[in-house]
C-alpha cells in the first residue's frame, strides 16, 4: 500500500514516520504526476492558505479533486481546511468535503491545547485519543453525508473535531504529533476497504 503525503508545506515528514510505522510505503507529492499509483493521500497540518496557494501554483487543484473522487484522502488541521467546501475566508480550497470550517477557532490565547477525545471508530475505543490542537480549526457544520467521528467534551463541549465523508477524513488536530497510531491505522483501513 502506498500513501502519498502532500509535501507543499507543513508537517508532512511526521505523517510519513507514522504511516511507515503502521506498514504503509509513503512518498511525497508536490506535482500532479506524483499522485500516480498512490492508494491514498494525506494532507498535513501547516498553514492552509499557503498550502492552497502552492497547490494552485503547482497545478494540483484539479488533479487533487480527481484523486479525492476515487481514493481515500485525509486532511489534518490545515489539511482538513483545504478539503472543506467553506472556510469562511477567501482562500483556495479543494471543496470536496461538505463541511464548513472555522479557522483558528480557539482564539489567540489558547492557540494550542491538548484534549482527550472519545473516538468510537478507532480500535480500543474505550481508550481516549490524546489529541494535539495547534491554532486549530473547528468543523462548524457538516452536511448530511458526513459522519461525525469525534467531538470535544470539556471546554468546547459538542464541537466537531473529526469527520468522515465516504473516502474522506478530516481531523482538526494532529495525530501525527503523538505516539498513538490508531488514526493512521484507521485511515489505512479506509484505504484497504
Ligand atoms: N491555523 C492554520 C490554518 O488556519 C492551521 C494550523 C495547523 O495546521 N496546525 O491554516
Amino acid at each position: 500500500m502506498r500513501i502519498g503525503v502532500l509535501a507543499l508545506q507543513g508537517d508532512f515528514a511526521e505523517h510519513q514516520i507514522l504511516l511507515r510505522r503502521v506498514g504503509a510505503e509513503t512518498s511525497q507529492v508536490r506535482l500532479p504526476a506524483e499522485l500516480d499509483g498512490l492508494d491514498g493521500l494525506v494532507i498535513p497540518g501547516g498553514e492552509s492558505t499557503t498550502i492552497g496557494k502552492l497547490a494552485v501554483t503547482f497545478g494540483l487543484i484539479e488533479p487533487l479533486r480527481r484523486f479525492a473522487a476515487s481514493h481515500p484522502v485525509w486532511g489534518t488541521c490545515a489539511g482538513a481546511i483545504f478539503l472543506s467546501k467553506d472556510s469562511q475566508r477567501d482562500q483556495p480550497l479543494l471543496g470536496v468535503m461538505d463541511i464548513t470550517i472555522t479557522r483558528n477557532a480557539f482564539g489567540r490565547q489558547v492557540d494550542s491545547f491538548e484534549a482527550d477525545l472519545l473516538v468510537p471508530v478507532l480500535t480500543d475505543p474505550e481508550r481516549p485519543f490524546h489529541a494535539v490542537f495547534i491554532r486549530a480549526p473547528l468543523i462548524a457544520s457538516a452536511g448530511k453525508g458526513v459522519e461525525v467521528i469525534s467531538k470535544l467534551s470539556d471546554g468546547h463541549a459538542g464541537q466537531i473535531v473529526a469527520a468522515r465523508q465516504g473516502n474522506m477524513l478530516a481531523t482538526a488536530f494532529h495525530p501525527e504529533l503523538t505516539n498513538d497510531d490508531r488514526f493512521h491505522r484507521y485511515f489505512l483501513s479506509l484505504v484497504k476497504a
